[in-house]
């Protein structure tokens, strides 16, 4: 059990369920960032155009030494480079920056309307060139997913969405899981704001461990993806470090009571695209 473990998405590709996120992360201290994770075993990245890393990205990928097919690429296509034409020069102009000849998953950032399904076309073209091994999106909403999956050739093997133990998404977990689509959690510490909470403090002390890893372990066993931040190699190794305990159904149904619908992101229907 560890970083290399996968979950398998409904086109056969296997994802790591554990991965590094890299928002806000300059692509001067990108660099630095993955390459020490990649040293700890981290398989997974997760980044974005929008976050203006991927040329750091790509270099310590190239500069780890660790061969391509080990790794696991994700890139996301941005609100403003939505749209047919638009998402399939996002995609390439991507790839140049990391400097990859394929991505292993690449995603419709947010449901930007009018323009998802025409983007999901462009993503559905790189697929079927082998550019991408998989296709998926983030922050849909169910009447986001019911309404791409009445046109869509390909569905989408995974949803990127805000989870934390104080949104637990209930709703959208449900859909995804009857539709064979995997979840996978953005901010999946809370950007570390619950760590405090008496309840995730109770449980890490019994197993001699934080709240984060709490947390994070609470995530793995709910069978979702997860790409923890950390800029300090020591909190990387931390994130890593949750494959040697387990919580008790009755641990996973206290942390499930903290949902509070609690949003730290903005709500996708209510975003000023
Ligand atoms: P996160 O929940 O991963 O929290 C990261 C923060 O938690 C860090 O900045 C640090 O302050 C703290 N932290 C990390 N490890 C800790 C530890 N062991 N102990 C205590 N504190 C710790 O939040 P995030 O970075 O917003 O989300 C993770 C990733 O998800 C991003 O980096 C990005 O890749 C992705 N993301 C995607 C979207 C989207 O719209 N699809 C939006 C936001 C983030």
């Amino acid at each position: 059990m560890g970083l290399t473990d996968k979950l398998t998405f409904h086109n056969g590709i296997g994802i790591p369920q554990v991965g590094l996120g890299v928002y806000k992360v300059s692509n001067e201290e990108v660099y630095d960032n993955v390459l020490s994770a990649l040293q700890l075993g981290y398989r997974h990245i997760d980044t974005a155009s929008f976050y203006e890393n991927e040329e750091g990205v790509g270099k310590a990928i190239r500069d780890s030494g660790i061969p391509r097919e080990e790794l696991f690429i994700t890139s996301k296509v941005w609100n403003d480079e939505q749209g047919f034409t638009n998402a399939l020069e996002a995609f390439y102009r991507s790839l140049n920056k990391l400097g990859l000849d394929y991505l292993d998953l690449y995603l419709v950032h947010w449901p930007v309307p009018d323009l998802y399904k025409d983007t999901w076309r462009a993503l559905e073209k790189i697929y079927e060139e082998k550019k991408v091994r998989a296709i998926g999106v983030s922050n849909f909403l169910s009447h986001h997913l019911d309404d791409l999956l009445r046109t869509a050739n390909e569905k989408p093997v995974i949803n990127q969405v805000e989870l934390h133990p104080r949104l637990s998404q209930e709703e959208v977990r449900l859909y995804c899981k009857k539709n064979d689509i995997l979840v996978e959690a953005w901010a999946p510490l809370g950007k570390g704001q619950y760590l405090d909470d008496p309840v995730l403090q109770e449980i890490a002390a019994k197993h001699g461990k934080t709240p984060a890893q709490v947390i994070l372990r609470w995530e793995l066993q709910s069978g979702i993806v997860i790409i923890p931040k950390s800029s300090r190699q020591e909190r990387q190794k931390e994130n890593a470090d949750i494959f040697d305990f387990s919580l008790t159904d009755e641990e996973m149904e206290r942390i499930d009571g903290m949902n509070a619908n609690e949003r730290l992101g903005i709500h996708p229907d209510e975003f000023d695209y």
